[in-house]
């Protein structure tokens, strides 16, 4: 069976939503294996965001990454990580599809960075990097 990180990121935590998140995906029927509050330094985010290093929008993502708690959570199930990402939705808020955790939940604040509420690996080998940087 495969598995992803999840994270509730710390907009998703600050609004009291990480009960709502959790229930979709529990809904949805992906076991929870791990699941851990966690206040990531600056040196884990330039790792687990490594690939966009230099993009404008970077260091307001690191910023707004280490701003509050996050919740990562270890899911597993047969294509959890392609599942996950269609119950997260796109990754702006504005235009994610209703039903999803980001149409549903997310908007657009004003600011530098897209705050959407959560993360999903995107492939087999980032779920592998990034569970190995935060679990
Ligand atoms: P997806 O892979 O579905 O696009 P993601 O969360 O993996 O979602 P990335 O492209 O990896 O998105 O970007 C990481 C994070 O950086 C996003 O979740 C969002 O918070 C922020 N971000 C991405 N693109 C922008 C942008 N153009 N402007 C502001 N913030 C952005």
């Amino acid at each position: 069976t495969e598995e992803t990180l999840v994270l509730v990121k710390p907009d998703g935590v600050a609004r009291g939503l990480t009960g709502a998140i959790l229930a979709r995906i529990e809904a949805k029927g992906y076991a929870l294996v791990d699941i851990r509050l966690v206040e990531p330094d600056r040196e884990t985010l330039e790792r687990h965001y490594a690939e966009h290093e230099g993009k404008p929008f970077y260091e307001p993502l690191v910023e707004f990454m280490m701003s509050g708690p996050s919740v990562a959570i270890r899911l597993a199930g047969n294509r959890v990580i392609e599942g996950f990402r269609s119950l997260a939705g796109t990754t702006d808020p504005t235009t994610a599809a209703p039903g999803t955790i980001r149409g549903d939940f997310g908007r657009d604040w004003g600011l530098k960075v897209q705050q959407n509420l959560v993360h999903g690996s995107d492939s087999p080998e980032s779920a592998a990097r990034e569970l190995d940087i935060w679990f």
